[in-house]
């Protein structure tokens, strides 16, 4: 995808604090940072959204979901800890390539929405 930012960031095209990177997917941290730990893992693969998980790609996500525990448990978020994924206008997702956020490195709100 030419014009997506996380595809740049994952080529290297802008610059990103990288927190950990294999063949499928690249973890960074956020720009804007909502609490003390707030990482964002993606895909390398240009996917849109969880509304595009499909079979083709759920082994995909799923190892994505295994990175996830082990950023989670290397940052040190042994007392609890967040993963989101917007999808769309009213979820609020800006950037569209796929993406989760790890949320922790505090007490997090006891309000999903
Ligand atoms: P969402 O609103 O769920 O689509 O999340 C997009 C996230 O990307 C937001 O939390 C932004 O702060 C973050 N973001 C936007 N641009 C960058 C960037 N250049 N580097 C790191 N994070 C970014
Ligand atoms: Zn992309």
């Amino acid at each position: 995808m030419n014009d997506c930012l996380f595809c740049k960031i994952i080529a290297g095209d802008i610059p990103s604090s990288k927190v950990y990177e294999d063949d499928l997917c690249y973890a960074f941290r956020d720009i804007n940072p909502q609490v003390p730990t707030h990482i964002l893992v993606v895909p390398k693969e240009h996917i849109s959204s969880c509304g595009d998980v499909t079979a083709e790609n759920a082994a995909l996500v799923g190892h994505i979901f295994t990175v996830i525990a082990r950023i989670a448990e290397a940052e040190g978020l042994n007392n609890g800890w967040r993963v989101v994924s917007n999808v769309g206008p009213d979820a609020g997702q800006t950037v569209p390539h796929l993406h989760f956020h790890i949320l922790g490195g505090q007490r997090l709100s006891d309000r999903m929405a």
